[in-house]
């Protein structure tokens, strides 16, 4: 028996051959959910799954998982992401992840190694936001699918129970995917950055200390709609021209707080080139992962919109969450084995480890993603750097064996 080590010829190979699958002409990887291109992405996960000795098994989220055995009867470990895309997007979002956690597998079965804890992989479904929203599968998996969403039109305007009905799966059921606490001791997640963060600190590993929280307001001014022509400039009163200094507000809040804050939605009522504006619609989204933070950006932004002469009103509020400390620990020792340089930050968007708190203790690491570019066929992250994610996710697997409590 020796020490478990990553197989990096055969881990790129794999990346590579995943890759090839959904493949477009110019370079993009278009293996949406639930399409042709996806499920002959995970039967060529499956496949490599049965190659290691492990039986892939499909829940009806279409989420595969398998274990590999330990040699206690503990909960395992779970390891993995998806393999879904978005449309026409790159080959590293949720491909990287996955293809390290099946090298993580395979380091151990050629050493001939068992851990306390099972190890098992699981592959979600539907991750990127083209179902009606993002994180179906592990939704599905932690209870907190909407049934509803199933008659939401997904990213092609059909609805999302088709998809689920052409990928072989009965939307009705899929939340018999649901699975109790304490089925799975932790679950660890590799992922490419989706920002610039980690290569202008030139740093190599990003620990994920938690996922930020979502609000988003809906704010609302009220003019008068009048002749553009003939009405004069001092007799006016244009919603636009009310609305507008905000958006400079919303932006410099942002930046004093420490958060992010976007008006992304942003409408003007009648709308047209010879009309006063008579109303205007728009979101404010404010992500941080400090409730505090995000309430004191609520109550400053809530006075500039009553200042400017409109009126706001919440209509999302995702708390934050926060990863495990053993979790971070274990990451942080982990590249410290491996001589890699860390940084700590939140995430600022959703994955499949922030619902997995629901049913575990859960943790997160990134490696760099040249330009912070992701969603795009010019995603790229270096094989050095992808081979420090796989070896970070084994040390780290290898870590929590002997940490996690053992019941
Ligand atoms: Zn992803």
């Amino acid at each position: 028996m020796s020490a478990p080590k990553i197989n990096t010829a055969q881990f790129l190979k794999d990346l590579a051959d995943l890759r090839q699958i959904g493949l477009q002409p110019d370079g993009a990887v278009h293996r949406v959910a639930y399409s042709e291109a996806d499920l002959a992405g995970r039967r060529w996960l499956n496949n490599r799954m049965r190659q290691l000795g492990l039986m892939p098994q499909e829940d009806a989220a279409g989420n595969t998982t398998a274990i590999y055995a330990g040699r206690q009867k503990l909960p395992a470990i779970g390891i993995g992401s998806h393999t879904d895309t978005v449309p026409y997007g790159g080959a590293y979002d949720g491909a990287l992840g996955m293809i390290a956690a099946l090298a993580v597998i395979e380091a151990l079965q050629t050493a001939n190694v068992r851990l306390n804890h099972p190890v098992e992989l699981i592959n979600f479904a539907a991750e990127e936001a083209t179902m009606a929203g993002g994180t179906t599968g592990s939704q599905a998996m932690t209870g907190l699918f909407n049934l509803a969403t199933l008659d939401k039109a997904a990213w092609d305007g059909q609805p999302v129970r088709t998809h689920m009905r052409n990928a072989g799966l009965d939307p009705d059921a899929i939340n018999t995917a649901k699975r109790q606490v304490g089925d799975l001791a932790a679950f660890l997640e590799l992922h490419i950055e989706q920002s610039d963060r980690l290569l202008t600190a030139n740093r190599d590993i990003a620990i994920v200390d938690g996922f930020v929280g979502i609000r988003r307001y809906a704010v609302r001014f009220n003019g008068v709609a009048n002749h553009a022509g003939t009405t004069p400039m001092n007799r006016r009163e244009d919603a636009l021209v009310m609305a507008s200094p905000l958006i400079r507000i919303v932006r410099d809040l942002a930046v004093e707080l420490g958060i992010v804050a976007t008006i992304g939605d942003f409408n003007v009522y009648p709308g047209a080139p010879n009309v006063i504006p008579e109303r205007v619609d728009l979101i404010i989204e404010t992500r941080g992962l400090v409730s505090d933070v995000l309430d004191q950006a609520a109550d400053l932004l809530q006075a500039e919109v009553v200042q400017l002469g409109g009126v706001m009103s919440p209509v999302v509020e995702k708390p934050p969450v926060k990863t495990a400390v053993a979790i971070q620990t274990a990451l942080a020792n982990a590249c410290a084995q491996q001589g890699l340089s860390t940084l700590t930050m939140p995430s600022g968007a959703g994955h499949d480890a922030m619902n997995m708190s629901r049913l575990c203790s859960q943790g997160m690491f990134f490696v760099p993603s040249q330009g912070g570019i992701s969603h795009s066929k010019e995603e790229y992250t270096t094989p050095a750097d992808c081979i420090n994610g796989a070896q970070v996710l084994l040390s780290t697997v290898l870590l929590l064996d002997n940490t996690l409590s053992v019941a």
